[in-house]
């Protein structure tokens, strides 16, 4: 038998380099729902989810925000097993849902209601609406503070209060003239 394809320079992580990868605490649990040994895998955001929150990221978000493999379907390069060994659940969390209190958590992701749970998903990682400011996590980047994420100019609807019940609150302003 002949390996029919020798992509040394774009070389996938070995199934076992997954496996041992989706063994790390935090990657063990859905990054968003919690449901235990999630198969896939958003390579944008680095983080493992399962099989629903897969679903509606691939129905609600752009792949340029979130992007989903499977751990053992599909191909990967080395630059997303990179980019997901540097992240990984327990430390995106940790960012996203910085602002997040836990009651709140589970009323989204405990309800049982698939709609709470894309409103949950596409506050979380596209509007950020529970993210640490970035200026406060200068710590994984020692570069010059100017040259910050361009997500930095993306974001700015980080404002808007978002509730379980899928209201977005914005502060009204009446000017009245009399
Ligand atoms: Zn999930």
């Amino acid at each position: 038998m002949s390996s029919k394809q020798s992509s040394s320079d774009n070389a996938s992580p070995s199934p076992q380099d997954l496996l041992k990868l989706s063994k790390i605490p935090g990657n063990e649990s859905c990054a968003d729902c919690q449901v235990p040994k999630p198969q896939w895998v958003d390579v944008a955001q680095g983080v493992f989810i399962c099989i629903q929150c897969a679903g509606i990221r691939r129905s609600n978000i752009s792949v340029t925000i979130c992007r989903v493999k499977s751990l053992n379907l599909d191909r990967w390069n080395q630059a997303e097993y990179q980019h997901v060994s540097s992240l990984g659940n327990l430390i995106v969390n940790r960012r996203l849902e910085a602002k997040l209190d836990s009651e709140t958590k589970s009323q989204f992701v405990h309800s049982g209601n698939s709609k709470l749970m894309e409103t949950f998903i596409v506050s979380k990682y596209v509007h950020r609406v529970w993210a640490q400011d970035d200026r406060n996590t200068k710590s994984e980047h020692d570069e010059d503070p100017i040259m910050s994420d361009d997500r930095d100019h993306i974001i700015t609807t980080r404002d808007q209060m978002i509730t379980p019940s899928g209201h977005h609150h914005q502060p009204m302003i009446n000017f009245l003239h009399y």
